[in-house]
């Protein structure tokens, strides 16, 4: 009889992640699913007081987290943070903020703001991991926390979408650049999900309702939705995937 093809293994035992943005909503959740997948977790973001919670939090279910302060629109701080931590396998890009309003209304100051956290951190940070990695020559993860932005437009986003879009090239970029080196880099792609970042979005009824109305599996996503992806595209079960992204969006880009 022939042997079964084994299943490669979901499991993340004895490999180091950096999660950024980590204190909190979609960060804090990645950070728990990485860490009950066996990761040791830096849970990096620049609130010391909501890190040291989230950090206990994985630390009181019997995870082993870390916290640390990280601004990554500061690529100073990035390259002496990475430095410090020592071997990094598996890097989730997640920091972002949203300054949601029409183009026309768009102020330089929250382009800027946009721009600097979603894709000059997510970049900077990923050079400096990328650079561990190589010199350590066995490989790696990079996930970034685009969004269903990323593929399509939305109502007030052009910066956002602009970022998210930005973030898609980097990585099919990214994964060519790095692939000889056997580091994997792809994007994770959320719908709507209630945290801090959308709860402006959620309280109009308007947009809840436009929210609603693209959900084909009729209900709103949960941080939950996002942890599965995530750990899948980390682990060795995603030995194969890169330059891709990974859509979690209850359909919205279907149609
Ligand atoms: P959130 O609840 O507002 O959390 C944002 C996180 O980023 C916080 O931990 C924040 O911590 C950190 N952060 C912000 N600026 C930072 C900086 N300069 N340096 C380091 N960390 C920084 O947002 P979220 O909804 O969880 O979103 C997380 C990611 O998912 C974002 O990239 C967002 O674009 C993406 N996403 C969200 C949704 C959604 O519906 N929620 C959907 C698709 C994609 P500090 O303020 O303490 O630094």
């Amino acid at each position: 009889m022939n042997a079964c093809p084994q299943t490669p293994s979901f499991r993340l035992d004895g490999r180091r992640a950096l999660v950024t943005g980590a204190s909190r909503g979609i960060g804090f959740a990645c950070a728990a699913a990485l860490s009950q997948a066996g990761a040791h977790v830096f849970m990096a973001a620049r609130d010391k007081g909501q890190l040291a919670e989230g950090v206990s939090a994985v630390a009181g279910e019997g995870g082993s987290a870390q916290a640390i302060v990280l601004d990554v629109t500061d690529p100073a701080n990035i390259a002496d943070v990475v430095a410090d931590l020592g071997p990094i396998d598996v890097l989730v890009n997640n920091a972002g903020v949203a300054r949601h309003s029409p183009m026309v209304d768009t102020r330089v100051e929250d382009f800027d703001a946009v721009v600097d956290v979603n894709l000059r951190g997510a970049y900077f940070v990923s050079q400096a991991v990328a650079r561990g990695m190589i010199s350590r020559g066995e490989g790696g993860v990079i996930l970034s926390i685009s969004s269903q932005m990323g593929h399509v437009g939305g109502i007030d986003r052009a910066v956002y979408a602009a970022t998210k879009h930005a973030i898609e090239g980097m990585t099919k970029s990214a994964a060519i650049e790095f692939g000889r080196y056997g580091i994997r880099v792809n994007t994770v792609c959320p719908t709507f999900i209630r945290t801090p970042l959308t709860e402006a979005t959620f309280a109009d009824t308007e947009k809840a309702e436009w929210i609603a109305s693209k959900m084909k599996l009729g209900r709103v996503a949960e941080l939950e939705d996002v942890m599965g992806a995530v750990v899948f595209l980390a682990s060795d079960a995603a030995a194969m995937i890169t330059g891709t992204s990974l859509l979690v969006d209850g359909g919205w880009t279907a149609g």
